[in-house]
Formats: structure tokens, sequence, C-alpha cells
């Protein structure tokens, strides 16, 4: 039994803060983990912008409604649930996601959530558990299932590692040299063939 899990900004779907940053226009939503390293810190801070812009859950999402996949993303979805069963394993929140999700036509996803008030005012966040994709590979383990991951970041590296076969997709050099034993690849047909090679089913395109 084979499981594919993929991560989702990145490989799927764009950078959704930096999606909606520049949607918006407001450029402090820009902020990453690369700049501010504490994630507890870079969120306080987002959510503290999304109320001073006066913006709800309602609003960030027909903001968030106006981006698209990644071109080619959809299609590689339908082809990896033919063939695997699929898994998402991604660090964003279900209410940000939502609008993207429905243009891949929902594939399971595991992530984590935002609290709103009654007047869809985001008001708290709550993280599922810590080092999340790798806790979900080592209970699919525990469900006899063979892992086969894919993912861009370093958020991506424990799952990765973790999984029967990792691969990197579109990642960035520093990423790619400092985890030389994992493939590397930028397009989805290279990421349909390292897929089939990492299957221990025999599978051809
Ligand atoms: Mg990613």
């Amino acid at each position: 039994m084979e499981l594919a899990c993929l991560d989702l900004e990145g490989v799927l779907i764009p950078e959704i803060w930096i999606g909606f940053a520049e949607k918006t226009g407001i450029d402090s939503l820009r902020a990453t983990t690369r700049d501010i390293p504490d994630y507890d810190e870079l969120m306080q801070q987002r959510l503290r912008i999304l109320k001073e812009h006066r913006l709800g859950l309602p609003d960030i999402q027909e903001v968030i409604a106006t981006m698209a996949p990644l071109e080619g993303a959809l299609d590689f979805v339908e082809w990896v649930k033919e063939r695997f069963q699929l898994i998402i394993l991604s660090d964003t929140f279900y209410e940000f996601s939502q609008p993207l999700m429905r243009q891949l036509n929902f594939p399971t996803l595991f992530c984590h959530r935002l609290v709103a008030d009654e007047s869809g005012t985001i008001v708290d966040y709550k993280l599922r558990q810590k080092d999340p994709k790798r806790q979900c590979v080592i209970a699919f383990h525990g469900l006899n299932f063979r892992v086969i991951a894919a993912g861009d970041s370093y958020n991506d590296t424990t799952m990765l590692s973790e999984a029967d076969a990792g691969i990197l997709f579109r990642a960035p050099d520093n990423v790619v040299s400092e985890f030389p034993h994992f493939p590397s690849v930028s397009s989805y047909d290279e990421l349909r063939l390292e897929f089939i090679k990492a299957s221990n089913r025999g599978l051809i395109l």
C-alpha cells in the first residue's frame, strides 16, 4: 500500500501569504519565516496587520479566490490520485487554502486552523501539532503504508527524511545543496517520473 504525500505551497499552489500581499498591496504581509524565524511572532504580526487593514476572513478568502494553482498542478493531482492515495501535508490553514483547494477538486488536506470571531476577524490560530508533516508520515507507517513524499522547502525535509522516498520539487538552491540525497526536480513530468521510480509497484507512465 502506497501513499503519496505532497506539500501544498510551492508545489501545487503559490505561496499564499506572498500572493495575498501582492493582491492587496500590503507589503508588510510578505514577511516569511526567513525574515522572522519565530513562527509565533510572525503569525501574531500577520494577524495584527490584517486587523489594522480591517480584513476579515471573508475578505481574505475573496482575495485568495482570485489566485490560481500553479500551471499543471490540477493535472498532476489527478494523475497522482489515479495511482496513489494522495494526502496533502501543509503548514497552511484550512480557511486560507480553501479557495485554492476548490480549484484542485479538494484533495485530502492535513493542515492547521484559524480562529475567527463573529465579525470574521481572525483572532487566533491553532497549529494541529509540532512537526506535523513528519508526525503524519510516522503515523502512516504505523498504519502500514509505504510513503512517497515531495516538497519544496525546509519545513518539508523532516517529512522527506521520514518517508520511504523523498523528492524535492522546485526547491531553492540552498535546500538542494543541503539535502543532496533527495532527488531534485522542477517540472511535473519529472516529478511523475520520480514517483514512478520510487514506487515499488512497477507503475508506468
Ligand atoms: Mg512549500
